[in-house]
C-alpha cells in the first residue's frame, strides 16, 4: 500500500478542542485508528489522539466515491483527516466529523499484539513488552495527564512556598543509609552505586537554600514482587530547614489536598475515564495521626494480630488496617530502632520523631525530624553498625552551621497508583522496572 506524505497537511485542533462552538467549521485532525466499522454504505472511524477522540463519518454519496474507497482502515493506522464538524449527539463529545480528505500516513499489521479498542483488557505483561502501543491507549493517556498534573501542582504548592527545586546526583560512592539495597555499578576503575534517595544531599542544601526539594529517580535493588514495588522509582524529596517534623506533617497534608484538588479541576474528563471523580475526592485536612504505639494496639485488639514493639507492621496486618482506616492518616514516632540513623529520637529515646503517610494499606512517604548535631550523628551512625569514615564528606557539611531541619519522601508512582485506582504500580510508570524487567 502506497502511504501518503504529511505534505503541507498540519493539525488545526487536538480532538479535545474539536468542540460545538466549531460546528460548520474546516479542521484537521491527526491520529490513529482507535476503531472503525464498515456498514456498506456506511463507514466510520474513530480518530483517537493525546487526548481523546472524535467520530469520522463517511457515508456514501455524501463523499466522493474515491474517499469512500480510500478509507480502508486498520486498528491504530496512523492517519490525518480534513473535514467538516457536525453536531451529532450519539458520537465523543457530540460531534463527528465529515471529511473532505483523509491520508494514511502509516500502517499496522493485521493483527496487533494487545488489544487498543478499550473492549478488552490484554494482560498486563503483554502490554508492557509493547509498552508504546499500550501507553496510547486512551486509559493510560488518561493515567499519565493525571501524573503529568501532579508534576505541575507539586511544584506550585512548592514554589508558592519559597522553596528552591535542586538536582542532585543519582550516582554515589557509598551507601545512603547504610542499607544493602542499592545496585552497584563500574564507574570507570572503582565500585559506585545508583542512589536510593536523595536523602543525604537534601539534607546539606537545607542549610544552603532552606526550603528544598526534587522530583527523582531512586533506585531500589529490592527483589520483591508485589504489586507496589518497583525497582526504579520517582520520589518527592522535601527536607526544611528551621523545623520539625510537626511542620512538615502541616506542609504534606496540605499539599497533598491541593494537588488531589488541582486533579480534580483539571483533569475531570481524565478521571471521568478512570471512573475515579468521586473515589478520588479530597480528603479532610488535618489528616488523623496516630502513634505507632496506638496502631499496634488496635491492630491487636481489632484483629488479633501482635507486633511486638520495634517490629515492622507486616503486610497482613496493613492490609486489614486499610480496610479500617481508608483514607489518608499518619503513623508517627516509630520505635528508634526500626528507623535510620539521621532520624532524630524522641525526648524518650525509645520513640522516634518520624512518621509514614498512609492510604489505606499503602505507604505513601516516610520523613520525619534529622539530626543536626555532627556528634550525635556520628554517635547514631555507629550505633547502627555503620562506618562513619564512609560519610566523611556528608558528616563534614555538619560541620559549618547546619540548621535543624526535617523532611519526607514521598513515592510518586505509588501515589498516581492510588490516584487512579490501578491494580499495579507498573501501571502507573512509562516503562517500570522490576527484577524480572528491563526492557522496554
Ligand atoms: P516500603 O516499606 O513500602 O517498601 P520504604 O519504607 O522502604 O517502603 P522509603 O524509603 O520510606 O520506602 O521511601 C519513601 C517512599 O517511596 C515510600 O513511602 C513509598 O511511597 C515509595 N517507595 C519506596 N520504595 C518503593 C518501591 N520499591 N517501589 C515503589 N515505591 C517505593
Ligand atoms: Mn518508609
Amino acid at each position: 500500500m502506497e502511504l501518503d506524505n504529511l505534505g503541507d497537511w498540519r493539525k488545526t485542533h487536538f480532538t479535545k478542542d474539536v468542540t460545538i462552538e466549531l460546528v460548520s467549521k474546516e479542521v484537521i485532525l491527526g491520529g490513529w485508528v482507535r476503531n472503525y466499522r464498515n456498514l456498506g454504505g456506511l463507514k466510520f472511524i474513530s480518530l483517537q489522539d493525546k487526548y481523546g477522540e472524535r467520530q469520522i463519518t463517511l457515508k456514501k454519496g455524501v463523499v466522493s466515491d474515491e474517499l469512500f474507497e480510500k478509507a480502508k482502515v486498520g486498528y491504530q493506522y496512523c492517519i490525518m483527516v480534513k473535514g467538516i464538524v457536525k453536531k451529532f449527539k450519539e458520537a465523543p463529545g457530540g460531534i463527528e466529523i465529515i471529511p473532505s480528505a483523509l491520508k494514511i500516513l502509516n500502517t499496522t499489521p493485521d493483527k496487533l499484539p494487545i488489544d487498543m479498542t478499550g473492549e478488552t483488557v490484554s494482560e498486563l505483561d503483554l502490554r508492557l513488552n509493547n509498552r508504546a502501543l499500550d501507553l496510547r491507549s486512551l486509559k493510560n493517556q488518561a493515567v499519565f495527564r493525571i501524573r503529568g498534573e501532579m508534576f505541575k501542582s507539586i511544584r506550585k504548592f512548592l514554589f508558592e512556598r519559597n522553596f528552591t527545586e535542586m538536582t542532585t546526583p543519582k550516582i554515589i560512592a557509598s551507601a545512603t543509609e547504610g542499607g544493602t539495597e542499592l545496585f552497584p555499578i563500574i564507574y570507570f576503575e572503582k565500585e559506585a552505586f545508583l542512589t536510593q534517595s536523595a536523602q543525604l544531599y537534601k539534607e546539606q542544601l537545607s542549610g544552603v537554600y532552606e526550603r528544598v526539594f526534587e522530583i527523582s529517580d531512586c533506585f531500589r535493588a529490592e527483589k520483591h514482587r508485589t504489586k507496589r514495588h518497583l525497582c526504579e522509582i520517582l520520589t518527592l524529596d522535601v527536607e526544611i530547614a528551621f523545623s520539625t517534623m510537626e511542620d512538615v506533617l502541616k506542609l504534606l497534608e496540605e499539599l497533598v489536598y491541593n494537588v488531589l484538588e488541582d486533579i480534580r479541576e483539571n483533569q475531570m474528563t481524565a478521571l471521568d475515564y478512570l471512573e475515579m471523580e468521586n473515589i478520588s475526592m479530597t480528603p479532610e485536612i488535618p489528616f488523623p495521626r496516630y502513634k505507632y504505639e496506638e496502631i499496634i494496639e488496635l491492630i491487636s485488639t481489632k484483629f488479633g494480630i501482635n507486633i511486638e514493639f520495634g517490629e515492622d507492621i507486616s503486610t497482613e496486618a496493613y492490609r486489614k488496617l486499610g480496610k479500617e482506616l481508608t483514607s489518608y492518616y499518619y503513623i508517627t514516632h516509630w520505635p528508634m530502632s526500626i528507623k535510620p540513623f539521621y532520624i532524630m529520637p524522641s525526648k524518650d529515646s525509645k520513640y522516634s520523631e518520624s512518621f509514614d503517610l498512609q492510604k489505606g494499606m499503602l505507604e505513601l512517604t516516610s520523613g520525619g525530624t534529622r539530626v543536626h548535631n555532627k556528634e550525635q550523628l556520628i554517635n547514631a551512625l555507629e550505633s547502627k553498625g555503620l562506618n562513619s569514615s564512609s560519610f566523611r564528606s556528608h558528616l563534614n557539611s555538619f560541620d559549618y552551621g547546619m540548621p535543624p531541619h526535617a523532611g519526607f519522601g514521598l513515592g510518586i508512582d505509588r501515589w498516581l497508583t492510588m490516584i487512579c485506582g490501578l491494580n499495579d504500580i507498573r501501571e502507573a510508570v512509562m516503562y517500570p522496572r522490576t527484577a524480572d524487567r528491563l526492557t522496554p
